[in-house]
């Protein structure tokens, strides 16, 4: 398993992982402050016939965050439209799926912060205004052409807000964070989850298991699904506590949810660096994989679990981090 395949639900099929995809609030498990303010925005935006304010999600991969813009467009009863800001290269690739909205559409940009600077001045005045300020021809003979946009509401989806600039950020009228569930609620997704697939699991399996999905839907789900493959091949099909056991160690992944990838990201920087301060850039090229992935996707758990910290001067294992890989500071 590389590190991407770990966020991906590439292992599972289109069908099915729409399947288990929660679609309304009720189904999305966890997070009850933030369902019970989307559904009074939601309900406000209907009862006035306006489209929703725009919404930026933010949080690490695989924690609802497309799941919720998709959830919004069904609660709203509009359409979906989803695209990701990698996929936007031109002022024109923008204009072309703005001037195509319906009315109230829920458009999903993902990976927000890596839009084009001049992209994202186009989204300014479509965000503010409902207008979209396009240039036309080049060089003396330009001219700038103002055109009405529908009302719509963007639902923006970002792993960190530190990179959003200033004016984008201030355009959303509702900011949601979503962080890392807790083990039982992550214990209800997977049990939900072993339901839609006609997998029987117990309670205990379902608590152990999300116990080792690193605070994470799209872990957890990954993990389910690897689990149901090992009560299949010891003949059961019923997913149990020794299933999950079995499933963990031939996975290599520990008690706290960590595989070799963590691992490795931690003993390199015991055993090269002696134990932190190291910059992002020279940890990057240690362990051949960009910065940004070590960033969005191994970090913030391990920095949760504390076993890691940034600090100005670089990345720091802690005493906690060194006791889970058994070595001594
Ligand atoms: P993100 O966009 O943040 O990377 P996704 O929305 O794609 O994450 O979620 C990954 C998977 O995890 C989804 O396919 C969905 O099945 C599941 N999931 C995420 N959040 C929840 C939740 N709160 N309840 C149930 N399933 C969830």
């Amino acid at each position: 398993m590389n590190t991407n395949e770990r966020f991906l639900d590439a292992n599972i099929p289109d069908e099915m992982a729409a399947s288990i995809r929660p679609k309304s609030l009720c189904d999305f498990i966890g997070h009850e402050g933030l369902k019970q303010n989307l559904s009074v925005f939601v309900s406000g935006a209907r009862a006035r016939g306006e489209a929703m304010d725009h919404v930026l999600l933010y949080g690490p991969p695989g924690l609802g965050k497309t799941t919720l813009a998709h959830i919004v467009a069904n609660e709203l009863g509009t359409n979906f439209r989803a695209t990701a800001a990698p996929m936007l290269t031109k002022q024109g690739d923008l204009a072309a799926i703005l001037t195509s909205l319906e009315p109230m559409d829920v458009l999903f940009i993902d990976e927000i912060h890596r839009l084009p600077t001049a992209i994202e001045e186009v989204l300014y005045s479509a965000m503010e205004d409902f207008k979209l300020d396009i240039m036309l021809g080049e060089g003396p003979s330009a001219k700038s052409v103002r055109i009405d946009l529908p009302p719509f509401t963007l639902v923006g989806a970002t792993t960190r807000t530190g990179l959003l600039s200033n004016p984008l950020r201030d355009r959303f009228g509702i900011d949601l964070r979503l962080s890392f569930y807790s083990p039982e609620d992550l214990a209800k997704i997977i049990a939900r989850s072993a339901n839609i697939l006609g997998t029987p699991i117990d309670a205990d399996a379902a608590l152990a298991l999300a116990r080792s999905a690193r605070g994470t839907p799209r872990i957890a789900n990954r993990l389910l699904k690897r689990a149901r493959d090992f009560a299949g091949a010891t003949g059961a099909g019923r997913i149990t506590a020794n299933t999950i056991r079995t499933t963990l160690f031939q996975l290599h992944i520990d008690g706290c949810g960590l595989d070799e990838i963590d691992r490795e990201y931690m003993s390199t920087i015991v055993r090269h660096y002696a134990g932190g301060p190291v910059g992002i850039d020279n940890l990057a090229a240690a362990l051949s994989e960009p910065a940004d992935t070590i960033e969005d996707v191994i970090e913030p758990y391990l920095m949760q679990l504390g076993f890691v910290q940034r600090t100005p001067r670089g990345r720091v294992i802690t005493d906690a981090g060194y006791a889970h890989l058994g070595l001594e500071k």
